[in-house]
């Protein structure tokens, strides 16, 4: 077995949507290995919520705060800036535009989740969040399969990005690379991130509500560097930079690109979006209860296709 858990940030109020959420990850995968389960909150969990959640796990599971320091404003941080750049993207309907908690969160996940105590304990994690599904079994020790191939970053799904959450994130990354050109190996996955060398970001992002990574990736020193770089400039506040672009953005720049994996035998749903094998074999075998042709893969806002372009790898026969 390999040094991992799972790991699902959730509120107290998210309990119910939690539930088949872990049940499904048990039944698909868990029931067969046992891994353990982190739940993280900036509050404490809930007697209810601890109680419905721990007989579900077949592992142990671990119950965390947040501490205030990864979880609020950093001291550089102009509030009233902040609010201000709030109200204009909700009267932009831009899709959690207005939302405070959104950009703790957002931040959380970017550059703290994987230095909270109990999570130091792991190496490998792999993110789930309520509302989710898997599709198919998974017959296999995913985490040993990413530490036998030295994977340090896999997903199922690749979209892209709102501009208006993000506008001066790529400038911001270019700045950071101009400083920092030797953390960037030459063998980068820059192709997924990029059209023009470099030159302006394509929005493309791994869809971050499903990761299984090396933790150890994040905690080391050029995505450190990367964050921290990225966190005094204050576009998680001022904007509305997601966890999926900086995660993507990072794991593209500063990976050689055979670490990055597709879990293509994976199905998995977070509303609205579905990933489902395609391989009509696998599907039976896997006992899916998705189909091919709902999977996200091949649709126009999908980045699957830039994937596969940018790791230099054929494109099924599917691809229209
Ligand atoms: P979306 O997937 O971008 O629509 O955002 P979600 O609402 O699913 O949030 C992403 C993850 O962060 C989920 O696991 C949520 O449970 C969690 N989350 C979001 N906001 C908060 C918050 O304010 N507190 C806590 N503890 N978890 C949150
Ligand atoms: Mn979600």
């Amino acid at each position: 077995q390999a040094n991992a858990t799972f790991i699902t940030l959730a509120r107290n109020s998210e309990l119910e949507k939690l539930l088949p959420s872990i049940r499904s990850v048990e039944d698909r995968f868990n029931k067969k290995f046992h891994y353990d389960w982190v739940f993280l909150n900036e509050e404490e969990f809930s007697q209810e919520f601890i109680d419905a959640v721990s007989p579900l796990v077949s592992g142990k599971a671990r119950f965390g705060i947040i501490p205030e320091e990864h979880w609020g404003y950093p001291e550089w941080i102009d509030k009233a800036k902040a609010d201000d750049a709030r109200k204009k993207l909700a009267e932009a309907n831009v899709n959690y535009g207005g939302l405070e908690s959104y950009r703790h969160m957002c931040r959380f996940q970017s550059g703290f989740f994987f230095h909270h105590p109990i999570m130091q304990e792991y190496r490998y994690y792999w993110r789930v969040e309520p509302e989710t599904s898997l599709r198919c079994d998974i017959e296999y020790d995913v985490f040993q399969y990413m530490q036998t191939h030295n994977k340090k970053y896999g997903f199922t799904i690749s979209i892209t990005e709102f501009e208006s959450t993000i506008p001066s994130l790529w400038n911001t990354t270019k700045e950071f690379v101009k400083q920092n050109p030797e953390l960037i190996p030459k063998d980068n996955l820059l192709k997924f991130v990029s059209n023009d060398d470099g030159e302006s970001y394509n929005l493309c992002h791994f869809w971050s509500n499903f990761e299984i990574a090396d933790a150890e990736f994040w905690r080391g020193n050029a995505y450190s560097k990367y964050f921290e770089f990225l966190d005094k400039k204050g576009g998680f506040f001022y904007e509305r930079w997601g966890d999926a672009p900086v995660h993507s953005i990072g794991a593209s720049l500063f990976l050689p690109k055979e670490q990055i994996h597709f879990f293509g035998d994976i199905g998995y749903t977070h509303p609205p979006f579905s990933h489902c094998p395609t391989d009509s074999q696998a599907l039976k075998e896997l006992k899916c209860d998705c189909t091919a042709k709902q999977s996200f893969d091949w649709v126009s806002s999908s980045c699957l296709n830039k994937f596969y372009q940018a790791r230099d790898i054929p494109l099924p026969d599917d691809w229209k």
